[in-house]
């Protein structure tokens, strides 16, 4: 993908958890890898809504970041830190989307055996602990956990999600929340009732793991 396709595509993303209600104001944050040195990120203080191609920030390593109006995002670290520890993702998604971080805000992992989804998209979904939003902390908390899943809780915080394309950083931020939603629906009606042994390896076999 040329620059304006990358942009045109975390431009489509950005639109996207706006209209989904995975953000409110001025929440969340989308990255996109453009090289070793460079990425192109959201801007501090904007809607994700009503970002364009052209509010996007471009932070190259070793250089100065843009400050006051088009600076990035004050939560930048924890995206640097996805590219540093992982080559194969080239994209990275953070929101709060309302009922997986309710699950944040409670401390309660979201259920990892109790749909297809989760085992077969996801594997898993770490709950990491608490550190101030934007921190050098949390960039080193989720950094333990960043090598064994594609979506992680962050406690009494939101949700950040991680893909080999933007759109699948994306879809991984939906899956999340729809998974939430069903657990939860879940825990209203009933119990959540988790899928045995035998039944997870033969899902894993039909997807070919
Ligand atoms: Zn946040």
């Amino acid at each position: 993908m040329n620059v304006d396709e990358v942009k045109k595509s975390l431009v489509d993303a950005c639109h996207r958890v706006y209209a989904r209600g995975f953000v409110a104001g001025y929440e969340g944050n989308l990255s996109a890898r453009m090289s070793a040195e460079k990425i192109l990120i959201t801007p501090a203080r904007m809607c994700k809504g009503d970002v364009t191609a052209g509010d996007l920030v471009t932070v190259e390593r070793g250089k100065t970041r843009p400050k006051g109006a088009g600076r990035p995002t004050a939560e930048l670290e924890m995206h640097l830190m996805v590219y540093d520890e992982r080559s194969d993702i080239q994209a990275v998604v953070h929101a709060h989307p309302p009922i997986a971080t309710g699950f944040a805000i409670a401390g309660i992992p979201i259920p990892e055996k109790a749909l297809p989804e989760v085992i077969v998209a996801l594997g898993s979904i770490p709950l990491v602990p608490y550190a101030l939003p934007g921190s050098a902390e949390l960039a080193d908390e989720i950094r333990k956990y960043v090598h064994k899943a594609d979506a992680f809780l962050l406690a009494n915080h939101g949700v950040l999600t991680v893909g080999r394309t933007i759109e699948e950083a994306y879809y991984c931020m939906e899956t999340v929340e729809q998974v939430a939603k069903s657990v939860l629906a879940a825990r209203i009606v009933g119990s959540p009732v988790e899928l045995a042994k035998a039944q997870i390896e033969a899902l894993k076999k039909l997807m070919g793991e």
